[in-house]
This record gives C-alpha cells, structure tokens and sequence, in this order.
C-alpha cells in the first residue's frame, strides 16, 4: 500500500470496506454517524474478535482530519490500521495488541471538509461546511482557485505602499520590507482568491462563510464566538463532534486517545486553558513518562499547549478535543500534530507558534532550499503572470502551504506516518488490562467448596486509568459476579463483590520508587464458600469499567 499519498473520500471507503472484508475477524467497519452534507463518519473497530469482543477489553481511541485540510492524519491512521492487520500472526506486539485491546480508529472525522481539500479544484476551509456564524457570503477576499490549477497560491501585486519585497537572498522569494526601507519595488501579497462585493479600493480579509472549528466545538469549558472563535453555537452543536463525544462517553473502556493534527511536529497535551500545576500530580508525571516516549519515538516533544502552543500570549483555545477527553473522562489524551517543515529545514530549536509570526528571513531560505533538495514536485512555485478579473494582471506563485507547511509533501507522507505509528502502538501496549491470577474450587467436605480469586492489573495504567478519572467517578472499581448453577448455594459471602481499582505501574513513579518499593497494589482477591453438587459450574464474570472484563468459569 503506498502511504506517499492522500486518500479522497472515495479511495477511504474502498480501503476500509477492503479490509473489513479481507480480515473479518480483526475489523469491524462501521458509522460513527453522519456529517452535516449526509457522509458516513468512518469508524473501524479493530480487534481480535475470537478472543472476546471490543467491549470486553482496554481501548485506544485513534481520530484524524477534524480540521479539513489536515489530511495527513488521515493517512497516519490508515498507516496503523494497516501495520495492525498487516502484522497479526506474524508480529508479536501487532497480535498481542489485537487479542488483548480494542482500538476504535476513525481516520476521517470531518469527510464534508476533507472532500473540498482534496478535490481537483480544492477549497481549504477549517472545519466543517455548515455556513457559521452567519449564512451569507461576508464582503471581502475568499481564497479560490482562480486560474484552476489545483493549487491556491498567493497573489503579488506592485504597490508602493506594500509590506513586502522580492529577497535579497533568492528572488523566488519575498522578504519583509524593513520599518525605514524607502527606496525598491515593493508589493502586496494576498492569497489567491475573489473578492466579495469588490468596491474597487479595498482589499480586506473575509470573514469565512464556513467558519466552524470542529476542535472548538467540545464540552469543556466551550466559550460563545466573541471568546472563542470557531465554536459553533453551544457545546457539540456540530453532528460530527456530538457523534465523537457520544461514541467515547458509551465506551468507558477507552483509557488513551489520540487525535492527529498537522502541523508543527509536536505532541500535545492538556491542559489548554490552565497551567501544569493545576493538574493532578501523578496525572501530569504519567503525561510527562508518555511524552518522553513519544519523543523518543517520533522525534516529536510533548508540551502543554497551555506552556507551549498558544497562539496569542493573552489568550488560550477552549472546547478541545483533548481537554476534553481527560478533564471529563480521566482519558490520557494526546493532540498529535504531524509534520515539521521548519524543523526538517534545520530550524530545530524555536517557539512553535511565534516563529510564524517573526523568524529570521534565513529561514525561508533554508527551507526553500529543502523543498528545492527534497520535494521538488511541492517547492516553491515561481511567479507568474495571471490576469484577475477584479484586479487586473497581477501574478500568482510561492507556496503551495497545503503540500509544504500543512502537510508532508507527497513524496514524505508515508515516511512521516512510519515515524508515528510505532508511538500509536506503544501507547496501546500501556492500556491497563485484567487478568485471572488464579481461580479454584478446594472441597471442604459435605458438598461444601471454597472459591478462590485472584485477579491482577497487568498493564501500565490503574483501572481508573488516572486520578482525573477517578476523581470524576468515570469509571466503575473492579467487581465480581458468580452465577451459581441450579441448586447450588452461597454459603459465605456475596454473588457481587466490590474489588476496588488496582493499580498499575504508573502508580509508582515519585520518590519512593527510588528506594525499590514496588507493592503489589495491582492485585486483589476474594473467597466464598458454596455448596454444590460435584461437576456444577460457577460463572465467574470480573468486571471493570476501563480493564477489560473476564468471563469464565470454575468447576466443583
Ligand atoms: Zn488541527
């Protein structure tokens, strides 16, 4: 399968439905629901289903392409479903994965938004079509393909008052006009687009007619549109993320979750809205332990966005997906954004969000010498003439951003999803996970049995997944439930007993880990005594909320 490559609407379903039908026993393909424009929200259920359904095991959550055009996730997440299918049987972590979790796995959340993007005369919007916050096409400048190209480049016009002038570095290239510069040629630059109601004097930006941002659109702490713009009308107002929250709130069994973004190469994490020190202590040191490993991995830091990615020193982002997720429901969740295009120029060491705003005119000529190295195809596109029919002749050319600094160009693509898959699976390997220690029926005499049972947490995480969750009552403690056969009887004890939450390792991570403590506060066990006839079956079913459940039985 070539992964150097984004993937329309059409080539999705096919590559789901292909797989659903190619491996029936590890997919399920289903809808999460259906976008504003009436398009199935994809969603595949991955897991071993001869060794219990998705709902009786631990979960990830896997999304991408909430944003329109950040189309890169989308092949990411195929990329894992793939390396998941492609490696049962033969690869130790993709089987021991599918018999032991589930991962729900939508790689396009937004398909209305995807569909322009990717289209042969694309139309970049941020999040989904449903006209927001008015229905009318505002006066002003609308990106489009005018010369119908299949790209949206930028517009230079002459004009001595301009911001802008042709580099003294390389003359494909525009430089910032300095605030004394008098004397040279400067210009205009506006993205290639119509203007609305064109007065003949002004150029201003548009208001977006589709001015939704699905990512704003979250029930935690959502501000109306004066605060936070993109928001839609109330929390979960928009189908796509109403069908998102319902799906995650009806599985409890979901402890991680990543939604893949581009870009910035850069994995982050909550909060959004309020510093690390109003996080849970031991929550924010499993974060760091995750992070660590996602850098280790991807290449990617991890940061908050509240420290990290904020993109006005005043202000922060409400309604996120992530924030979500962990201050509602105690799920480790991770905002991944794919790809780095100043970072794989050399610009290693900056402030993500800033440098947009004020770098170093050396900069943009390391990168275009990138792209010129290692993406001809996407670099940077030389000036041409083109006559506008509201502005006159003016030219069209730089960046095709959507191919260059939104997503990898094409030929990268499949690279950048290699780099990140690995991380999706390593944070499946922390899910927490019940386990049967022991389970046994000792005779006692008079048809009177012991049970015991021991149960264990084998995995990373507690069984509440975090103090958040817990804090939040989001998830049940481990309990127990005997069935006993027909004449059979308890003598001690109860048929449903509360085993508490156990722990896992991320528990033991402050400072008296130093010293070797490691008590074994991921086990618990219980007794009944019953009586019975030999040879009668005891259902036994171990419940938990957020570790899978374990459905067996024991003999007398
Ligand atoms: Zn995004």
């Amino acid at each position: 399968m070539n992964f150097n490559h984004y993937f329309t609407n059409d080539e999705l379903t096919a590559i789901l439905s292909g797989w659903a039908a190619y491996y029936p026993s590890l997919v399920v393909l289903s809808s999460l629901g259906k976008s504003h424009e009436g398009r199935e929200i994809p969603l595949l259920t991955l897991t071993n289903q001869a060794t219990g359904p998705d709902t009786d095991k631990p979960a990830i959550w896997i999304d991408a392409n909430i944003h329109a055009t950040e189309v890169a996730g989308t092949t990411t997440a195929l990329h894992i479903a793939h390396t998941l299918l492609s490696g049962y049987g033969t690869d130790s972590r993709c089987t021991r994965l599918l018999d032991t979790c589930a991962v729900y796995l939508a790689p396009r959340l937004n398909p209305d938004g995807a569909e322009l993007a990717l289209a042969a005369l694309p139309k970049y919007i941020r999040s989904g079509t449903r006209p927001y916050p008015f229905d009318d096409k505002a006066d002003g400048l609308h990106a489009e393909d005018m010369d119908g190209d299949g790209r949206i480049l930028q517009m230079r016009i002459p004009d001595p008052n301009g911001d802008w002038k042709v580099s003294g570095l390389d003359p494909k290239l525009m430089e910032k006009r300095g605030p004394d510069e008098q004397e040279g040629s400067f210009y205009r630059l506006f993205e290639e687009g119509r203007i609305e109601n064109y007065d003949g004097v002004q150029v201003r930006e548009a208001r977006p007619r589709q001015g939704l941002d699905f990512n704003r659109n979250f029930p935690f702490e959502w501000q109306p549109e004066n605060e936070q713009t993109g928001a839609g009308p109330y929390p979960t107002s928009e189908v796509e993320i109403r069908a998102v929250v319902d799906f995650i709130s009806r599985h409890p069994n979901i402890n991680i979750a990543i939604t893949y973004h581009t870009f910035s190469g850069v994995i982050l994490r909550p909060f959004s809205t309020r510093p690390d020190d109003k996080m849970d202590v031991n929550d924010l040191w499993v974060y760091e332990l995750m992070g660590e490993r996602g850098k280790e991995i991807t290449g990617y830091k991890c940061i908050s966005v509240y420290h990290g990615f904020r993109y006005h020193p005043n202000e922060v982002t409400t309604g996120a997906f992530d924030d979500w997720a962990y201050d509602h429901l105690g799920i480790f969740a991770f905002t991944i954004e794919l790809w780095d295009l100043p970072g794989r120029a050399g610009i290693a060491d900056r402030d993500f969000i800033p440098w947009f705003r004020k770098h170093p005119h050396e900069d943009d000529v390391k990168i275009l010498r990138w792209l010129e190295a290692n993406a001809p195809a996407d670099a940077l596109v030389g000036w041409y003439a083109y006559n506008h029919p509201q502005l006159g002749p003016l030219e069209l050319g730089g960046l095709n951003r959507m191919y260059t600094f939104r997503n990898p160009p094409h030929a990268l693509m499949g690279e950048e999803a290699e780099k990140n898959t690995p991380y999706a699976l390593a944070l499946a390997d922390m899910l927490p996970r019940l386990t049967l220690r022991e389970l046994t029926a000792t005779p006692l005499g008079d048809r009177r049995y012991r049970l015991r049972l021991v149960v264990e947490n084998s995995g990373f995480l507690a069984t509440n997944t975090s103090g958040q969750g817990q804090k939040r009552n989001a998830a049940r403690p481990v309990r127990v439930e005997l069935t006993l056969a027909a004449g059979a009887a308890l003598l001690t004890g109860q048929w449903r007993t509360e085993l508490g939450h156990l722990q896992g390792r991320s528990n033991k991570l402050d400072v008296t880990a130093h010293y070797g403590s490691s008590p074994t506060d991921n086990r618990a066990w219980t007794e009944w005594v019953v009586q019975g006839q030999p040879g009668d079956e005891i259902g036994v079913a171990l419940l938990s909320d957020r570790a899978g459940n374990i459905r067996t039985s024991v003999t007398l």
